[in-house]
């Protein structure tokens, strides 16, 4: 099954890789964030719960002013019984009771909230005679209860907190101590460089009561409730404080009451994020609030963010450029492998070719050898043919010429004794006849030996400057001069200028003669024999053409008329045109005969070709006889 390949495109990758990298530095960023809030969260869980203690632990302190008020003696006397003495004592032990102590007031209140001693009577703002019925310590006190409260003082207009109790004698409530305590320290000991975060303390109705900004104190964190308001106002806890609210947003709520906020504070134009953690304070319904701002959790988490872009980004880049690096390892390999294989096929190529050149070789040495031997083997028979051809030839043209001369000779003989004998008997005429006949039979014998001179021709003769209209004229004298001539007819077509051939003179002039006579012995003795000669130069060669009026060439002789001893006459020796065409072919030529006319039976004619001598070549014609 062919499987699909995804190839991904450049810019699939790039935008891959880009959305790799933005998934990576947000997750980082989340991850970082969240882990670095939650770290927060505990520490600042932890340390809520440190302040929680602490304040709880500073307020359950004080407790114990209210409590030795009253269990005084002193104390239940001038509640019973107002007088001025007793005032002035319970004033003074007041008065001594808070040196030291850290509280801002403590003072003694009859059932009705009316302020019987004070701590602070010398001072303008002394509570004696006071009425603070309407504050809920009081009356949780009076009835019976531990008075707590925080609120702004009606006649120092100074905030802090509030302890009441109950004095009891025999089974009574006969009136409430209270102390007021200044919490400022707390708050001064909050706004020390050292504490890195802030705190804000607020009530039940989510008022800020304490807080290590100043500047937040006494703002709610939501709007009041109308019920809220109203028991406020009658409480007087803030006096004419208006209670503006804080802004601030939630952006986020977390669990166990923690909230991310984006705040304001003084001095700080832009509002940043904090983390803010809470803790219950029990008896008071108070929630300390511990706040942190996220300035370092956002550069935690920011920082990692950017470690975690470079580091993809690195790991990107690491991981293109091993892939890459791969894939140029591997073509490389590719490359070199194909190298490889194209060399190892070029040598078994090579290796073969060369197997097949080395058998090639050795077969053509072979054939080489084996031609030699053949060729040895040929020059050996050619010579032993040439020799046992010669040697056939020679035997066979001494029985010719034995035989040639032999008849001659005895027919001397005979009519030579026949004359004799005539010449004895005074026969002369008859004698006369004889010895004509012998001298018939002697220019017979002249004739043989004229034909055998061809063969004693001197081949260095052989190619001299001879003219062909001189040669023939020549030749024409001499045949003229024999018996018979008178029928001889020439028809002669000579060029305008002379043409010079390099041939043998007398070899030339035998060559017309033996084709004249076997001319007129073709015709036949009674016939008029009509011989016409040519001559023309082509290029730098003579042709020649000889042609007859006889019947011709026989096809079966065509091929053998060349031939020594080839004759077809009674008294024919067959030697003219062998000894013509050995004349011919010493000079360089050739001959060749076919019979002339369209039918092929208008006689024979020859052809010879001669080179021509070259033009400006020296001339040797002097030489030539008569
Ligand atoms: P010979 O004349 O002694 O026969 P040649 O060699 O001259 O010898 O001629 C060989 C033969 O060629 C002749 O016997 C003849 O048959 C033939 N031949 C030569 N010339 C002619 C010609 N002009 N016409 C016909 N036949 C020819």
């Amino acid at each position: 099954m062919a499987v699909k390949k995804w190839k991904l495109s450049q810019s699939h990758t790039v935008l891959l890789a880009l959305a790799s990298l933005v998934a990576v530095t947000m997750l980082s960023y989340m991850l970082v964030e969240r882990r670095q809030l939650d770290d927060l969260h505990r520490t600042l869980a932890s340390r809520a719960e440190l302040y929680s203690a602490t304040i709880g632990g500073v307020l359950a302190k004080y407790e114990f002013l209210p409590l030795a008020i009253a269990q005084s003696d002193e104390v239940a006397a001038l509640l019973e019984t107002r007088s001025p003495d007793r005032a002035a004592r319970v004033n003074a032990y007041l008065e001594e009771m808070i040196q030291g102590a850290g509280a801002f007031a403590v003072y003694v209140i009859n059932p009705q909230g009316e302020v019987y001693a004070s701590s602070n009577w010398k001072e303008p703002t002394s509570y004696v005679g006071q009425n603070y019925g309407f504050r809920p310590y009081f009356r949780q006190a009076v009835n019976g209860g531990i008075g707590r409260f925080y609120g702004i003082g009606v006649s120092t207009r100074e905030a802090g907190y509030f302890i009441a109790l109950p004095i009891r004698r025999h089974g009574r409530i006969i009136g409430v101590a209270a102390a007021k305590v200044s919490l400022d320290w707390l708050e001064q000991s909050w706004r020390m460089p050292s504490v890195a975060e802030q705190i804000w303390v607020t009530d039940a109705n989510g008022v800020i009561l304490l807080s290590s900004i100043s500047a937040f104190k006494f703002k709610t964190l939501a709007p009041l409730s109308e019920g809220a308001r109203k028991s406020i106002h009658e409480q007087r806890q803030f006096l004419h404080e208006t209670l503006p609210q804080l802004p601030h947003r939630v952006e986020q709520r977390l669990t166990d009451g923690a909230k991310l906020l984006s705040l304001n504070l003084p001095r700080e134009g832009e509002p940043s994020g904090y983390m803010a953690v809470s803790s219950r304070l029990k008896p008071l319904e108070w929630q300390i609030t511990v706040l942190a701002e996220l300035g370092q959790v956002r550069a935690a988490a920011r920082n990692a963010a950017v470690g975690a872009a470079l580091g993809w980004t690195a790991l990107c880049l690491g991981i293109l450029y091993a892939l890459q690096r791969r894939r140029r390892i591997a073509e490389r390999l590719n490359a070199q492998q194909a190298l490889k294989r194209a060399n190892d096929e070029l040598e078994a190529k090579v290796e073969r070719r060369t197997a097949a050149l080395l058998d090639a070789n050795l077969r053509l040495q072979a054939e080489v050898g084996e031609r030699e031997r053949a060729e040895q083997t040929l020059r050996q028979a050619q010579a032993e043919l040439v020799q046992s051809g010669k040697l056939a030839a020679i035997g066979q043209m001494a029985a010719g010429i034995t035989h040639e001369l032999n008849q001659p000779l005895a027919a001397i003989q005979t009519f030579s004794d026949n004359a004799q004998v005539l010449i004895t008997r005074g026969r002369a005429d008859e004698a006369l006849e004889n010895l004509s006949i012998i001298s018939d039979l002697v220019k017979r014998l002249g004739y043989i030996t004229s034909q055998l001179k061809g063969f004693a021709r001197r081949s260095d003769d052989a190619q001299k400057p001879v003219s062909v209209r001189k040669a023939f004229e020549q030749t024409m004298l001499q045949v003229r001069t024999t018996r018979g001539a008178d029928r001889l007819v020439l028809d002669e077509d000579w060029p305008q200028q002379d043409i010079v051939v390099l041939c043998n003179e007398t070899g030339l002039r035998q060559v017309f003669s033996n084709l004249i006579t076997n001319a007129m012995d073709a015709v036949g003795a009674a016939e008029i024999a009509h011989l016409s000669i040519r001559v023309a130069q082509s290029g730098d060669q003579a042709v020649i053409r000889v042609a007859d009026n006889g019947p011709g060439i026989a096809p079966a002789s065509a091929q053998k008329i060349f031939e020594p001893f080839f004759t077809t006459k009674e008294q024919g020796l067959g030697l003219g045109l062998s000894i013509s065409a050995g004349i011919i072919r010493a000079a360089g030529g050739t001959i060749e005969v076919q019979n002339h006319g369209s039918d092929g039976h208008g006689g024979a004619e020859f052809t010879i070709r001669l080179r021509c001598r070259q033009p400006g070549g020296k001339t040797d014609l002097g030489e030539q006889d008569a």
